[in-house]
């Protein structure tokens, strides 16, 4: 059993206040990132200490944040090499945890508490051997009034990562090239894994493949410009995917997302959902509210009484948008009804945080269920990308074509 000594040598000195928008741990350029190669949580009623091994130490900062309970912690980025249910075991204080690339040049890991606990050590040491430094969390049981205190200190901004990736991309605006834009936006990303299938296989991998694929067949056409809201595995805010999507006066947006019911083994196909203030069914209802965690569960807080962009254009120009968005969620519907791999009520509409943009066309596509194994092998097999690729590339066409007809007319 690990001694208590080797938490008590360690490093205090970053034990120090929670930090804010300007104290992130800074990446040193040039060096490889730390690779964590194991994590574990020990354990007893009052305490709980979270352990990951490294490869060299790295500088951490910790925040607090209710609602539900967590410990955020920010760290320089580290190649996580674990196993993928690491953090699904509850154990003690410690509920869960979840690690990933939070913006460039930054890894986070969000620990959720069963109840209202403190860090009272931070810190990693170099320890030597093959494994280089184990970085140390350890929590203490407190009580309410002061998990709130501290979450009270920690309010941070929206980090708009992305905004460097999307300007950086061939998908640039050149000046001139005036085709339609297309914003591909495959869900979730670093520390935010999305839905777990079978045999552990996660939806931010699955649909982040997919996205690059139908990004190389609309590209290809060389009717559309195409722009991705990540181009790599990490976390971006809904409301920044959104934003994006505004920023590059898009024609479309389409959000790349796959399903996993607790209860429904037996739930398969694709299904296209639309933005909704109600919801169509009890079903939908609860996937919108599922995929809105996700800034949650990435520890970034949503400004609880943020000024709504849809509040600020004319009701016309909403509906307007809305009906374009039905309309490219029958398109596609039609196209991929050939595959008779639709769900059984394939066009449904739901309150989702990332399909608000109230002048933008959006869409989001789930393309099968995680939790089903048909679907979940199916969705790894390299032939069902190419075939639903090619259909959804050709809806995205077909939706556009008053567009790209128009501009080739102008063009004459
Ligand atoms: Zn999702």
């Amino acid at each position: 059993m690990r001694s208590l000594f080797v938490v008590l040598t360690m490093l205090t000195a970053l034990l120090a206040p929670p930090f804010g928008a300007a104290a992130q741990p800074s990446p040193q350029p040039g060096s490889p990132p730390a690779v964590a190669v194991e994590a574990r949580v020990e354990a007893d009623a009052d305490r709980a200490r979270l352990i990951f091994t490294l490869s060299k130490a790295v500088e951490a900062r910790w925040m607090v944040l209710e609602n539900p309970d967590r410990i955020v912690v920010d760290l320089p980025t580290i190649n996580f090499q674990l196993p993928p249910d690491v953090g699904r075991r509850t154990a003690g204080l410690v509920r869960g945890f979840r690690y990933g690339l939070f913006a460039p040049g930054r890894s986070r890991i969000v620990i959720d508490l069963v109840q209202p606990a403190l860090p009272v050590r931070i810190g990693s040491e170099s320890i030597g051997g093959v494994v280089a430094a184990e970085f140390v969390l350890e929590l203490r049981r407190t009580d309410r009034a002061a998990f709130t205190r501290a979450a009270a200190a920690a309010r941070e901004p929206v980090p708009s990562a992305s905004t460097a990736l999307f300007s950086g991309r061939t998908t640039t605006p050149r000046a001139g090239d005036d085709r339609p834009v297309v914003v591909i936006d495959p869900g979730h990303g670093g520390i935010d894994a999305g839905a777990t299938g079978i045999g552990n296989v996660l939806e931010k991998d699955v649909v982040f493949a997919f996205s690059q694929l139908l990004r190389t067949k609309l590209e290809r056409s060389g009717k559309v410009r195409v722009a991705m809201t990540r181009d790599t595995d990490v976390f971006i805010a809904l409301d920044e995917r959104v934003r994006l999507a505004r920023q590059a006066n898009a024609a479309l947006f389409v959000s790349i997302h796959a399903d996993s019911l607790a209860n429904g083994a037996d739930v398969r196909g694709l299904t296209v959902y639309t933005g909704s203030d109600m919801a169509s069914d009890a079903e939908s209802a609860r996937l919108a509210e599922a995929e809105n965690r996700a800034d949650q569960l990435a520890g970034v807080e949503q400004p609880a009484n943020r000024e709504d962009i849809a509040d600020i254009l004319d009701d016309l120009t909403k509906r307007e948008t809305r009906t374009y968005s039905t309309l490219f969620a029958r398109t596609l519907v039609a196209q991929m009804g050939a595959t008779g791999k639709l769900n059984k009520n394939p066009h449904r509409s739901a309150g989702f945080r990332v399909l608000r943009a109230p002048d933008v066309p959006s869409a989001l596509v789930e393309l099968g269920y995680l939790s089903s194994r048909s679907d979940s092998e199916m969705m790894q097999t390299a032939e069902w990308r190419e075939r639903s690729t090619d259909l959804i590339a050709a809806s995205i066409l077909d939706f556009l074509e008053p567009q790209i007809a128009q501009r080739a007319a102008r063009g004459r």
